[in-house]
């Protein structure tokens, strides 16, 4: 049997796609060497996101007097948040898996390698089985970056993200490499769950791509909270469990020092990953990512790629919604839709959350872009003062200085991750301030604080 398309990769780009063509009547195969999910659902989002919901249940409750509350003998029982998460993750794949079938979409568990591909035909190989498609989508994600540093590899105290949401057990203390998304969430868990953390960051910022405004009231926070937060900082080498770093100081003179704990987490990135591509060796690469079109087509006539492997912007939404789009355009459905890069939402899951969407005022500077900027603190909303005691957060707003376009929206506070849909909505549809505020927000809730900004 000849399949209309092979996808290679079960993630949220992989299985995405095979439902779209499926559900459209094409002849799907779908190879998935792991658990259906990929990244995001076994782990990356929803195992984090699982237990990231628990440690904020006992920091809630140990933190229940500012609201009035006295909660005595709080505990928490780790193995018990990590058999929850297995649950959830389980019956989330699970779900996928019923869809696919649901859909006739064939799927084969097992590690899928191109062997050869013209214009009219590719053919993978899979547990000794080979397979050909008209045509091909490479869904096959990121792993995670092991930087040079000496003494990572196999070195049993460092972890990478995977085997943190694995252990058995929380570590005494711990240190983090890399203060950006990954790194700062677990800073979040490890240290709602009472465990000593230190982040070591070589950019002069923690999650140094965000708005520097809205990470400083992060930083604020975690610093008095007792996070050790080390920036501009150098890890040098590692030696046991032991962190050896250079940082630049104030006066620009480097220092060295060493830091110690049971466990050291890196996240410093990931990087796509090609394995099983290597007979596509005329594929179009830039920094070792496919290089895709606006449809997420390669160089190659019958290739697609979509998710983490495209090297874009490594985020399961997008990886989805490229599915989307590549679909749209295999199937003829939908040929001039493209992806609207410029209002991609991102959050960091941290306490207060992080949400964003569109350009900052550093990017618009560097697009000669004129703009207006708005801010509000979190606090102009009554329902984050009723629900947030003690806390701050900030509201930032920017538009474009000439047509009133609104350009990005940079938000911290709780519950933000789930209203910054409505601002991506609006850069997304390139609305104005004056066609923003015709939409009623219902009172009270957090999200009035885009009403009042805009
Ligand atoms: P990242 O790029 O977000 O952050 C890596 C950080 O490590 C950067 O701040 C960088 O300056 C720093 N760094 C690099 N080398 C270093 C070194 N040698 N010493 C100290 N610091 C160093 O990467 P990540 O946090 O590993 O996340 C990987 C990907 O997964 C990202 O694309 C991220 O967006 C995605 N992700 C998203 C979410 C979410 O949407 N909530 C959650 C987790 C991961």
């Amino acid at each position: 049997m000849k399949f209309f398309l092979a996808i290679i990769g079960g993630g949220p780009a992989g299985y995405t796609a095979a439902e779209k063509a499926s559900k459209a009547g094409k002849d799907v195969v779908l190879f998935e060497q792991n658990a259906l999910g990929g990244t995001c659902l076994n782990v990356g989002c929803i195992p984090t996101k699982s237990l990231l919901y628990g440690a904020k249940q006992f920091y809630n409750a140990t933190h229940a007097q500012k609201y009035g509350v006295s909660a005595e003998n709080v505990s928490f029982d780790f193995a018990a948040m990590q058999k929850r998460k297995t649950i959830v993750v389980r019956k989330l794949v699970a779900g996928i898996k019923q869809r696919l079938n649901n859909e006739h979409c064939t799927l084969v568990n097992g590690f899928a390698k191109v062997e050869h591909r013209t214009d009219e035909s590719v053919t993978i190989e899979c547990n000794g089985e080979s397979y050909e498609a008209d045509n091909l989508m490479i869904c096959t994600g990121s792993t995670n970056f092991v930087p040079p540093i000496p003494g990572i590899k196999e070195n049993e105290h460092v972890w990478d993200s995977t085997d943190a949401l694995a252990a058995a057990e929380l570590p005494k203390s711990i240190i983090i490499v890399g203060g950006g998304v990954i790194g700062m969430e677990f800073a979040t868990l490890y240290h709602e769950l009472g465990v000593p953390v230190t982040v070591i960051e070589a950019l002069p910022s923690i999650l140094p791509n965000l708005d520097p405004e809205v990470v400083a009231v992060l930083a604020e926070k975690y610093k008095k909270a007792g996070i050790n937060i080390l920036t501009s900082t150098r890890v040098e080498k590692i030696e046991g469990n032991e962190v050896f770093v250079s940082s630049l100081s104030e006066a620009e003179q480097s220092i060295n020092s060493s830091f110690s704990a049971e466990r050291i987490l890196v996240s410093v990135g990931r990087r796509a990953n090609l394995n099983g591509l290597e007979a596509l060796s005329d594929i179009e690469l830039n920094r070792g990512a496919i290089v895709i079109d606006d449809f997420c087509k390669t160089n190659l006539l019958n290739v697609y790629a979509c998710g983490d492997v495209t090297g874009k912007i490594m985020l399961a939404h997008v990886a989805s919604r490229q599915a989307e789009v590549a679909i749209g355009r295999m199937l003829k459905v939908i040929p001039l839709q493209r992806i609207a890069y410029n209002a991609i939402p991102s959050v960091v899951y941290t306490n207060p959350e992080i949400a964003s969407v569109g350009i900052t005022e550093t990017q618009a500077a560097e697009m000669n872009i004129e703009v207006e900027v708005n801010k509000l603190p979190m606090t102009f909303s009554g329902r984050f003062m009723a629900e947030n005691e003690g806390e701050t957060g900030l509201c930032k707003v920017i538009t474009d200085a000439k047509n009133h376009s609104i350009l990005g929206v940079h938000l911290i506070g709780n519950p933000c991750s789930e209203f910054i849909a409505a601002a991506s909505f609006a850069v997304r549809m390139g609305y104005t301030t004056a066609e923003f505020q015709q939409v009623v927000f219902p009172h009270p809730t957090v999200s009035e604080i885009l009403h009042e900004a805009i």
